[in-house]
């Protein structure tokens, strides 16, 4: 069914910039066998951009096709730079905005670690909420529950004085829909908080990231479009601002009505330019990866989101690139969905000579390079 208005503001200015036919629904899903791999379900990416409130949305996303269950590991905290990034948050948190002594909920909390620390070193009290969570129920003597579901309009009876939410909004179809459930389980709390942390979608535009547009990610924000997604469901942005080397927003909320401000001309222009650009871009980096191929083996670094959807893009026959490297032992010895490209550690580099390795996250280059020095391999790393 065609979408004719704007799922955040329900304007009508909507223009698709990124046309991707059957692209796979899952980036993440672990996959034990190449079969399974080549069979994952398929779906249609059609990302728009509303020119109202600048709002970036997959106008075919069908959420039928999606479950994150148990076979669902998008756990990045095995990299030790992802580590500092987490160290960093839990101090934020702690130290500078106070939560400590409250009741927090977090809203897409994978297995639980981050909301552990979060309790353990805040002294706060914790549930988390997550489809894909495996644990026990209750943790730490009952000061840790979870729940293994998504956060809904039913979930809302467990009470926040403090609300997280990482790399989730994303996810959701209907952002007002899942916020308007956090205000009202703030209810009547004044001083409650809200922490958002999504990618910036400003950041991908501009970077021209290809493979950063993929099925799971059905709602992409600014600054401008996330602070007008929390205003529609009742709260007032305090902050919000670029992290982790400007790809993801921040954003820090109260449950205080405020005005409503649309800003989508600027989102737009980029997305016309990224629409122009990205045939080139493509070309790009199949050039770069057959001229790199010719050298030597070539790898893919990080078997996340983006590697899953460069090895589609670029190496849909398993033709060009000899395996993903991914520091997750959970992928380890599976498959990328989609191409059925092997997932190893970065150990077996060296083994299967990989020359080349292309590097899906520079944020990672040092962290990277160090394990290449200390097990002695001579792979190059290539941005
Ligand atoms: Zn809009």
């Amino acid at each position: 069914m065609p979408v004719d208005a704007c799922p955040l503001c329900k304007g009508q200015r909507l223009s698709a910039f990124l046309h991707r036919p059957s692209v796979p629904v899952h980036q993440n899903l672990l996959m034990q066998n190449r079969d399974q791999a080549r069979a994952i379900v398929r779906g249609d990416l059609v990302m728009t951009v509303c020119a109202d409130c600048g709002f970036v949305f997959n106008a075919a996303f069908a959420p039928e096709l999606i479950s994150y269950g148990e076979s669902y590991d998008n756990n990045q905290g095995y990299s030790s730079s992802f580590q500092h990034h987490l160290d960093d948050l839990i101090a934020l948190l702690i130290n500078e905005k106070g939560v400590r002594g409250s009741q927090v909920v977090e809203v897409g909390c994978g297995q639980g670690q981050f909301l552990q620390r979060l309790v353990e070193e805040g002294d706060n009290y914790g549930t988390g909420f997550d489809p894909s969570y495996t644990g026990p129920r209750e943790v730490m003597s009952g000061r840790m529950h979870f729940e293994s579901r998504y956060y809904d309009e039913n979930c809302t009876a467990v009470p926040a004085d403090v609300v997280i939410c990482r790399h989730v909004i994303e996810h959701v179809p209907d952002p007002v829909g899942l916020l308007k459930s956090v205000r009202s389980a703030i209810g009547t709390r004044a001083n409650a908080k809200v922490f958002f942390e999504t990618p910036c979608v400003e950041w991908i535009l501009k970077n021209g990231v290809v493979w950063d547009f993929f099925y799971e990610h059905c709602s992409l924000f600014t600054a401008s479009s996330l602070s007008t997604a929390v205003q529609l469901a009742g709260f007032r942005v305090d902050e919000v601002k670029h992290i982790f080397g400007d790809q993801y927003l921040w954003l820090e909320a109260s449950p205080i009505d405020s005005q409503v401000n649309l800003d989508g001309a600027r989102v737009s222009e980029l997305a016309v330019t990224f629409s122009k650009r990205e045939t080139a871009l493509f070309k790009y980096w199949q050039d770069r990866i057959s001229q790199l191929a010719e050298d030597g083996r070539v790898a893919l670094w990080g078997a996340g989101a983006k590697g899953a959807t460069f090895a589609n893009l670029i190496d849909p026959q398993c033709e060009l690139i000899d395996c993903l490297v991914d520091l997750n032992p959970n992928k380890q010895g599976k498959y990328v969905a989609g191409t059925g490209h092997a997932i190893v550690g970065p150990l077996q580099l060296g083994e299967r000579r990989v020359t080349h390795a292309v590097l899906m996250n520079p944020n990672y280059r040092q962290e990277n390079e160090t394990i290449l020095k200390h097990a002695g391999i001579a792979t190059n790393l290539i941005e």
